[in-house]
């Protein structure tokens, strides 16, 4: 079942168009990679469909219906979570409270605001820890332990980017947006979150994942979509695209490229 589609998705920046016409497809189950030069329109696409931005033509179709118009907390409430390039984490709270307030906010608002600790409440706060540990073992053992209650800001670069991550799970979304999410991580840890979100993938979710470096992607795609000024110029398997003259042209043409 298609999850996801946008139809001649565009978005303008003064003359410049940051997303031109792309036609975009996700099953459920999925794992696609989106991959592209720097400055090639692949987190606009996020920011279209997470609704931080509005597409000045085209339509965004979740679960076959337009999220064009919806504020992004409407979005987020349809079941479409995402992370972002640059971390958001917050560093002074604990890595369990994190997730904690990623959930529903009816579970936030008790869990912080909420000093006559009711029956309920308590069965509730119960429930959400339990929930926020069961996301923050996907990483296995590295942020859970002794770690839940260390703040944020103490974790390794590479476990404040699997934070993000598990922030981005605490409701359960139906669609998971991955901005570079092995950014700045040495080769090593690169190589384990790819193989993380392929097993977060088969606990379920369907998932968009950004990646400048088609190297990374390799791996962990079903399919590959490649941009560049903002349209798609090639998709299929990830050997396949990364053959693709357009793409190679497209890497090449720009410093600091990284090819395949
Ligand atoms: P990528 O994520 O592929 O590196 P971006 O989507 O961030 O690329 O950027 C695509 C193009 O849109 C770039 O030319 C960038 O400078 C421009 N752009 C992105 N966001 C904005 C913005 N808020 N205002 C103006 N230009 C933007
Ligand atoms: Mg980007």
């Amino acid at each position: 079942m298609v999850l996801l589609e946008t139809i001649n998705l565009t978005k303008y920046f003064g003359g410049i168009s940051a997303v031109k016409k792309f036609n975009f497809k996700i099953n459920e189950g999925e794992i696609v990679s989106i991959i592209g030069p720097n400055g090639s329109g692949k987190t606009t696409f996020f920011n279209l469909v997470s609704g931080l931005y509005k597409p000045d033509s085209g339509d965004i179709l979740f679960e076959g219906e337009s999220l064009v118009g919806l504020r992004p907390d409407q979005i987020s409430n349809k079941g479409i979570a995402r992370t972002y390039q640059t971390l958001r984490i917050f560093g002074n709270m604990t890595v369990l409270e994190n997730v904690l307030v990623g959930m529903h906010p009816r579970l936030q608002s008790n869990f912080f605001h909420s000093l006559l600790h009711t029956l309920k409440v308590r069965r509730e706060e119960k429930e959400a820890r339990e929930e926020a540990i069961k996301i923050l073992s996907y990483f296995k053992g590295r942020l859970t332990g002794p770690r839940l209650n260390h703040p944020a800001s103490s974790l390794s670069y590479a476990n404040r980017r699997r934070l993000e991550i598990c922030r981005a799970l605490a409701n359960h979304p139906k669609l998971l947006l991955l901005d570079e999410p092995a950014a700045g991580m040495n080769p090593s840890e690169t190589i384990e979150m790819m193989e993380q979100i392929k097993e977060i993938r088969d606990k379920g979710y369907t998932i968009i994942l950004i990646e400048h470096d088609m190297k990374v992607v390799m791996g962990a795609s079903d399919r590959v979509v490649a941009m560049d000024h903002g349209e798609k110029i090639a998709e299929g398997g990830a050997l396949e695209v990364a053959r693709n003259p357009l793409v190679i042209e497209a890497y090449l043409g720009k410093k600091g490229a990284q090819i395949a």
